[in-house]
Parts: C-alpha cells; structure tokens; sequence
C-alpha cells in the first residue's frame, strides 16, 4: 500500500456506496487520494451534480475543493484504485490499473443510474509503476472541454464534474501546474479489466466480473439463453453506436487501446483526442501515434480488434466446446461491422438530407467526400452549409471548394436525388441538422484555451470556450467564433497526452 497522510472524512454529498468495492480483492487496492498542497476549484459542473443526484449546492467552493482535490473523502466514500490490463497499440501490458486515478464512490441518481464518481490525478497507487500519480492543468481541462462537448454533442461519454487545481508543480516538459479533474462514468470496467483476470488464468474472476456487469448495466441479459455471448454482442452493439457517432462529427481518439475502451460504450479517457478540421480520413493528430493505427478511418476496426480481446477473455464461459465458442464470438465480431456500416452509412445518409434509401446513396456520399478531401474541405462546416443549400443558399459551401465547379456538377446529382424523396425542404434541412453540428472543439480552440490557463492563470478562455460548446447544434453556434475553422498558421497538427 501508499504511504499517504490521513484524508479528513466530512460531509455528505448524497447516499454514497461502492458496489465494486464489494468485489474480491483481486479486482483494485484500496487506496486513497493523496491530499494536495493547496486545492483550488477551478470550475464545477453544478448541472451535472444535479442530474446525476449529488447533493453539492450548499457546500462552498472551498469545500467543493477540499473533497474533488481529494483532501475530504465525503461520507460514506469507500476509495479505491480499480486493477486492469490492456493492449497498449497492440501489444499487452499485463498490469495497468488506476495509476493516477481514484474511484472515489458509486451514486445512484434520480434517474435510477449508478454512476461512478472518479478522481484522476489523485495521487500515487499501488498501480502508479514509474508514474507520479498526478495530471496537469493543461490535460485535466482539455479532457473538461473535451468531455462536455461530447455530451451536448449527444454522444455517449464520460462526463466532467470538477476541475481543481492542486497549487504543486509537477514535472512533465519543464515544471507545468498540477490539477485534479472528478471524472462521471457510468462504469470504469474497461475491456482491459476482463484482460486483467484472463491472462491471470483466473476464469472464475472473469466470470465474477461478467456477472457484475451483467447485473449492474445489462440485467437483462441475465435471463438470456446464453448470457456471456450476449454480453459480447451488447457491449460490440454499444460500440458500433459510439464509434459511428465519433465518425458523425468527425471526432479522433487517439489512444483506442483495450484499457480505453468501456464496456457500457462511452468515451473514455480524452488524451491525445481531437476533432478533425479538414476532410481526410487518414487523419492522425496523436503524437504518440507515430504508426497511425488510431487514425480517424481506422476507428471501427480497432473496436472491432478490441472487441475481439473481450471475446476471447470470455470464450470459456461462451461454451465448453472451444471451436463452438470461437465461431460464436466470430460471428458476433462480423455483426459488430454490419452494425457499424449500417449505422455509418444511415448517419452519412442523414448529412446529406436523404429520406428513404436509394441503391445509388453510398457512391453520392462518396462522391462529395472524395472532392472535400482533395480539396482539404472543413468537414464541420461542410455539413454545416450543405443544408443551407437545400434551400436555395449555395454560396457558404461553394465558398468551401477550391474549385466550386466540382461541388456545383455533384450538388446537380445530389439535387435530383433530393427530389425523389417525398417531404418538404424543412424536413430535409431538420433531418441534415440533427445529423450535424454547426461547431465542434476546435484544436486551436482548445489549444489555445489551455496555453492562457497554464502560462497566465487565466480561465476566460477556457470558460467561454466551454459555453460555446454547450448547444452545437443550435442555429446561433453557427456565427461564434469558436466555430471558425483554423487560419493556415492556427492549425494544430499534433495534440499530446501530456500524462
Ligand atoms: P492513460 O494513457 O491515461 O490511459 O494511462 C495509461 C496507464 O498509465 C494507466 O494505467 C494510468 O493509470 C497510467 N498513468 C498515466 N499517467 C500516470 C501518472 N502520471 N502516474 C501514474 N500512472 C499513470
Ligand atoms: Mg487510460
């Protein structure tokens, strides 16, 4: 265990449990936070504590601080480091877990959801090998704006609660200041969490957790003929709808490795993440990512790869017989593909304003894709300004072309095509609009959001940019300046974990 100074035990922000905690002692170590220096409560996402039931809104900022800086465990927390495993770009690192990070409670909100209430950058674990247990400012917001795009952008993601700075340095390149962000997930359980206990050789563990994630997320399963299969092609299902929406709004990962990806299906852990600005599919902006396996393009078939490392986790519990198991699991993996494309293709079809489904759909989407992409297009905007072209407005896209001719021959085939669906233009333009935001988070955006707050102190950026973030689809996000596109000098070509 850590040798860590006492942690004060204070007030109570709702009915706080651990169900994990109720798991054998193979699953994480208890531990908990390392109180820090100087706690200091940069932002709270007081509607967040609403909706998921905490009980936050006559505590001060000073206590807020002291608990989401991990200096007061709130009553009834139970802390403790979760164990996982994980393919790190392929390759499998046996033992990982919460190096850096607490799971401080459990919460049920008022909508009946257990969510997990989770501190990262809470000091050092059993788990922390040669890591100092710690965050930096510059990735506790980055993830804060990231994450909270990502839910008004309605995908399924982990969310931000608090941002606290902790008033140490800590040292990454040079001395930068250190900060602690209270992360909300409905489950930490990762694909790297059943690794854990397989490479183990420890079956009944990863049946102990199958069933722990049966009974808490998927209970439903527990009265299908085959639970363990089912649980595959629940959690593939769940990914199939996660990564098709990150391809809707052209949103990167960065670090899909097994021991990033959850098995309810949200965004977990925003590294090295970003939005992409101009159309191209091969897109890597991840400095670490020198091979570009995690490239935007690649996405569906690293789920599907890391799908596949769940699967063979649990084949012993799919069935006794092994090659009855395999070709089960196998045939879950191709419907996690089919499921994709489907999803993908309805979401492509969505952007362009198409109703009922023609044969010709896929090439027409190929077509403007192709021209966007030799002609480095903003795929925000893109989208943005081709519903404005359903009603009689094509100038804002054409803009977009370095040679409007070829978006005007495309548009001539894709106005035909417009006609042979039944319905009015508002139809149209509402169903193009749904299918895509008007602003994304902008790379130099958040770059330069977390540069005034590292090197002056100074959050007006990073607060505005959140705000601008929080209703992307709506008409008025078109004309903030957040939603422009970089300047050639602006644009961001790397982003970096900063861990
Ligand atoms: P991540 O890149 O954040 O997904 O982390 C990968 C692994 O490295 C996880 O086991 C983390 O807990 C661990 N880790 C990352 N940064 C640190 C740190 N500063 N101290 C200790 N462990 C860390
Ligand atoms: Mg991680």
């Amino acid at each position: 265990m850590i040798d860590s100074p006492p942690t004060a035990r204070g007030h109570s922000i709702g009915a706080l449990s651990n169900t994990f905690a109720a798991l054998p002692e193979a699953f994480y170590a208890r531990v908990a936070p390392s109180p820090v220096q100087a706690p200091r409560l940069l932002r709270f996402n007081a509607s967040l504590a609403a909706q998921i039931g905490l009980d936050t809104g006559r505590l001060a900022a000073g206590t807020l601080a002291a608990i989401f800086g991990g200096n007061e465990l709130p009553a009834g927390a139970e802390p403790i480091a979760m164990a996982y495993a994980g393919h790190q770009f392929g390759n499998f690192v046996p033992r990982l877990g919460d190096g850096r990070a607490i799971l401080l409670a459990e919460l049920v909100g008022p909508d009946g959801i257990r969510r997990d209430l989770h501190l990262k950058g809470s000091g050092r674990t059993p788990f922390s090998r040669a890591g100092d247990g710690r965050a930096a400012l510059g990735p506790v917001l980055r993830e804060y704006i990231l994450s909270e795009a990502m839910y008004a952008l309605g995908i399924p993601t982990t969310r931000a609660l608090a941002a606290v700075a902790t008033g140490e340095r800590i040292l990454r390149e040079g001395s930068v200041p250190g900060a602690i962000v209270t992360r909300v997930a409905q489950s930490h359980v990762r694909v790297g969490t059943f690794e854990f206990h397989a490479a183990r050789g420890d079956t009944d563990a990863v049946q102990r957790l199958a069933d722990y994630v049966i009974a808490r997320h998927y209970p439903d399963l527990r009265s299908a003929p085959r639970p363990y299969l089912a649980l595959v092609a629940t959690v593939a299902a769940r990914q199939a709808a996660l990564v098709a929406a990150w391809m809707r709004v052209g949103f990167i990962h960065g670090v899909m490795n097994t021991d990033n990806t959850s098995i309810v299906g949200e965004t977990i852990d925003f590294g090295p993440c970003a939005f992409m600005d101009a159309w191209d599919p091969a897109t890597v902006y991840s400095a670490i990512d020198r091979g570009g396996r995690y490239a935007y393009a690649n996405q569906p078939l690293i789920a599907q790869w890391n799908l596949a490392r769940l699967a063979e986790t649990l084949l012993p519990l799919i069935d006794e017989d092994v090659e009855r198991a395999a070709a089960d699991a196998t045939a879950v993996l191709v419907a996690f593909m089919d499921d994709y494309e489907r999803l993908r293709l309805a979401d492509l079809r969505a952007k362009l304003g198409l109703g009922t489904p023609e044969a010709g759909d896929p090439a027409l989407v190929q077509a403007l894709l192709d021209l966007a992409r030799a002609q480095s297009v903003d795929h925000t905007l893109l989208f943005w300004r081709l519903a404005e072209a359903v009603i009689g407005s094509p100038e804002g896209v054409r803009a977009l072309f370095v040679a409007p001719g070829t978006f005007d021959a495309w548009a001539m085939a894709w106005h035909a095509r417009l006609a042979r669906d039944p319905g009015p233009p508002a139809t149209i333009v509402a169903r193009m609009r749904a299918a895509s935001p008007a602003i994304i988070p902008r790379n130099h955006q958040v770059e330069h959001a977390l540069r005034a707050a590292i090197d002056h102190a100074d959050l007006a950026p990073f607060e505005a940019l959140t705000e601008a973030l929080a209703s992307p689809y709506d008409e008025a996000a078109a004309t903030s300046p957040y939603a422009a596109p970089p300047r050639p000098e602006e644009r961001v070509l790397q982003t970096f974990c900063g861990t």
